[in-house]
């Protein structure tokens, strides 16, 4: 990879910026931004992004699609967080639970949690109500 950002890459940045830690399917992203950058490069350079650890690929549903959540940004890195398995929302977890988390595994299990890269999988509120928009 080159070191550089090219201008696709920074335009598909810029978009994901916006959408952190929404479910965003490659098509979807393509469709938002086809004004500017063609699907070819947005399918390579959202692979790109996921080799570096900028992208995380996540399962929704029943779906078949790949959706991605972009985890580049600060608050990301500080944040646990939690996916939902059936609507694909992911939620940062807060902080003084997260911390009552991270302390207790560290002094029971003597294991340190990476925050950055743990996700918690379960059912979140609004689809426990039957809210869920799929
Ligand atoms: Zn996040
Ligand atoms: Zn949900």
């Amino acid at each position: 990879m080159s070191k550089y950002m090219t201008k696709q890459r920074r335009i598909l940045t810029e978009y994901l910026a916006k959408h952190t830690d929404e479910s965003l399917t490659a098509n979807t992203i393509a469709e938002a931004l086809s004004d500017t950058i063609s699907k070819s490069a947005v399918y390579r350079n959202l692979a790109a992004m996921e080799n570096e650890g900028k992208l995380r690929r996540v399962a929704a549903g029943n779906s078949r699609e790949v959706f991605y959540q972009y985890t580049d940004s600060d608050s990301c890195r500080e944040h646990l967080h939690m996916s939902c398995k059936r609507c694909g929302k992911t939620y940062h977890m807060e902080q003084s639970i997260a911390k009552l988390l991270i302390d207790n595994l560290d002094k029971k299990e003597n294991f340190s949690i990476d925050k950055g890269e743990t996700i918690l999988y379960g059912i979140c509120g609004d689809c426990k109500k039957g809210k869920a928009h799929q």
